[in-house]
């Protein structure tokens, strides 16, 4: 790893904690909130390898005194890394790994991922450690829902949060860490809502052009008037079956509104085009475009959100989605 300076974004974030790293600040207990893949890890990580560099000038950690080595290599002996093990983090693992906390000389830090899964006995065993912290110990707490920590716990905690990225940052973090196109790249940007670890983890995933294409060609299909209702009901229970239905409909959300860009802006450089086969012959009006947008967001959040029958949902998608497209309004 680099050093954090170097990590993408948060300025905040990079302000904040770097003035405390450079002034010997940084509180025995740090939070950083943010969704899932939002990089909390990452940062995490980063902020225990500056706290354990020995040579460390500033906010960046040296990268080459022993303990920025070891830590590269994964075997620090002053670095502990809590997880949950199961549904909870429980008081034994924190008992287990407490002796380190009081070894002398030099810091040690106690990484806690998913922290609001500490049970209620691990949080007043950390609070009573974090009454009398022993010199040079620091805890990095990680939480995609700060809620539900125990206000004492927060109270304690110097708390960062983790901002979505830009789409130009994970654009230029993917282009960095893998072999994209700068095109796919881009597309897959904009599908991470701001979230490096989701932008990572479409890129290594090896079925996601399999699916572009698919929902590409799930706009032609619906686009084409005059299609038969019934080839719409078994295609809906076909891919009522598909795991990956979920980002299937996002790209094909992101299909739908690039169209919508592009009929209310005349704009011709956003429309994915897979294959480089045209999406469109003629463009519906934009509101109806607006329309099948909305009705493709609703679908996602309900699949996400409730126990909705899928195959009923889709159905009822494909439906309203084929006369929207087809230029038929209602
Ligand atoms: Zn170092």
């Amino acid at each position: 790893m680099a050093g954090w300076q170097s990590l993408k974004g948060q300025q905040l974030l990079k302000i904040g904690l770097g003035n405390l790293l450079a002034r010997h600040r940084v509180s025995h207990a740090v939070l950083l909130t943010g969704p899932a893949g939002s990089g909390k890890r990452t940062w995490g990580r980063a902020l225990a390898q500056a706290l354990l560099c020995s040579e460390r000038a500033g906010a960046d950690p040296c990268l080459s005194c022993l303990s920025c080595r070891q830590f590269q290599s994964g075997n620090h002996p002053r670095f502990i890394n809590l997880e949950p093990q199961g549904r909870q983090l429980k008081v034994q693992q924190i008992r287990e790994v407490r002796p380190s906390f009081y070894l002398e000389g030099g810091n040690t830090v106690c990484l806690i991922q998913q922290a609001e899964k500490m049970t209620a006995v691990a949080c007043s065993s950390l609070l009573k450690i974090l009454e009398e912290p022993p010199p040079g110990l620091h805890f990095i707490l990680l939480s995609a829902e700060p809620g539900r920590l125990f206000p004492t716990i927060l109270s304690r905690c110097q708390r960062f949060t983790l901002l979505p990225l830009s789409n130009g940052e994970i654009t230029e973090l993917l282009l960095e860490r893998t072999a994209l196109s700068h095109e796919a790249a881009e597309l897959i940007a904009r599908l991470s809502g701001g979230l490096p670890g989701r932008a990572l983890a479409l890129a290594g995933d090896e079925t996601f052009k399999e699916r572009l294409a698919g929902a590409a060609s799930l706009v032609r299909e619906l686009a084409r008037s005059g299609g038969n209702p019934r080839n719409w009901l078994t295609r809906a229970g076909e891919l009522a079956e598909r795991e990956d239905l979920v980002s299937l409909l996002e790209l094909l959300h992101l299909c739908l509104r690039d169209a919508l860009i592009l009929s209310l802006c005349r704009r011709n450089d956003l429309l994915i085009n897979p294959g480089n086969a045209r999406l469109w012959e003629d463009l519906p009006a934009s509101a109806l475009l607006e329309e099948a947008v909305e009705l493709v967001s609703a679908t996602i959040s309900d699949l996400l959100t409730t126990n909705v029958n899928r195959r009923l949902a889709l159905e009822s998608l494909f439906l309203l989605l084929q006369r929207r497209l087809s230029g038929c309004p209602g």
